[in-house]
């Protein structure tokens, strides 16, 4: 009994073992990831439900590494905010998205929006608005196309400041948006003493929108309260035309999902900009 005893023992330290590796070996591969060029971004189409326009799109971070392959940030995000490294990837990020939010501004598409994710390490980080400032500055992009999207739990964290911060955002004109809403503990109403301009319902509401009465009353108290305090509402994780069709009675103002687009490069997205979309 001893032995075998010694023997799980044993077996349970080198499964730790090459846990331990295995994340110390990411860590390295992302710390090298960024001056290697491994990063690159996808962008999801967001439309309109009114005009049927593509309006902006959700940039996705995506990794291709030298020694893991394609990785999707549930591979590595929680580790990069762990180690502080989401500090220098996430501006690479914004400063991308600014880049090509510009670019398709000069390509006529003034209007259309990019909204980058925001993690809270980025948004507790002192300098982040200074940051944000300077890479507005340098990319030449017009603040407005810019929006960053916060989950409702940062957000909720430490309100007085966040809340201070979002204003010091807001004064510089880029857009704020709450991600995955309805999935934390925040009241609509006491969202009013925050500056964001649209909320986005997280996809596990949208997902039996047509099918749950209850999820579907959600999602209409959701969109009615948000239009009584002036917020847009996005819906995400769109994947069929019942949804699409349930929310868009609901009076929802935007959608993005796989029903009408997944996640893609820029250039694959650009001869769609403004357009509409064929569903
Ligand atoms: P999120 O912000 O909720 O982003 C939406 C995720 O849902 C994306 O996964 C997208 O591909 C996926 N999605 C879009 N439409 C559908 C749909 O119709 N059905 C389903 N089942 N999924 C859909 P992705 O790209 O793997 O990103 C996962 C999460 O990683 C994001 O969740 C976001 O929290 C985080 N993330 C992505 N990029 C960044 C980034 O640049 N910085 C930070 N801090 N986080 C990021
Ligand atoms: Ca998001
Ligand atoms: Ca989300
Ligand atoms: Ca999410």
């Amino acid at each position: 009994a001893k032995s075998e005893g010694r023997g799980r023992f044993r077996f349970f330290s080198e499964e730790m073992n090459h846990k331990i590796l295995h994340r110390v070996a990411l860590e390295n591969a992302l710390r090298q990831g960024l001056e290697r060029g491994e990063f690159f971004l996808h962008y999801q189409p967001q439309w309109d439900l009114r005009t049927n326009k593509m309006v902006g799109a959700e940039v996705l971070l995506r990794w291709q590494s030298a020694d893991f392959g394609l990785m999707l940030p549930s591979d590595f995000i929680s580790l990069t905010e762990d180690s502080g490294l989401i500090l220098g990837i996430g501006e690479w990020v914004l400063r991308s998205a600014c880049l090509q939010a510009r670019l398709w501004a000069e390509q006529g598409h003034p209007e259309f929006r990019v909204a980058v994710n925001v993690s809270g390490k980025q948004l507790k980080q002192q300098d982040f608005v200074a940051m944000l400032n300077q890479v507005i500055w340098e990319t030449g992009v017009d603040p407005k196309s810019l929006e960053l999207e916060f989950t409702e739990s940062v957000i909720m964290e430490n309100a007085d400041r966040t809340i201070e911060t979002l204003e010091a955002l807001k004064n510089m004109g880029v857009q704020l948006s709450i991600d995955d809403f309805g999935t934390g503990y925040s009241s609509l109403n006491y969202l009013k003493h925050f500056p964001v301009d649209r909320i986005k319902i997280d996809r596990s509401f949208v997902a039996d929108v047509s099918r749950s009465n209850d999820d579907a009353a959600i999602v209409e108290a959701i969109i009615t309260m948000a239009q009584s305090l002036s917020l847009k509402v996005l819906a995400e994780g769109v994947e069929n035309s019942d949804q699409l069709h349930h929310l868009s009675e609901l009076g929802c103002d935007e959608v993005q999902g796989f029903y009408l687009a997944k996640p893609m490069p820029a250039d694959a997205l650009e001869g769609s900009l403004g357009r509409e979309h064929g569903r």
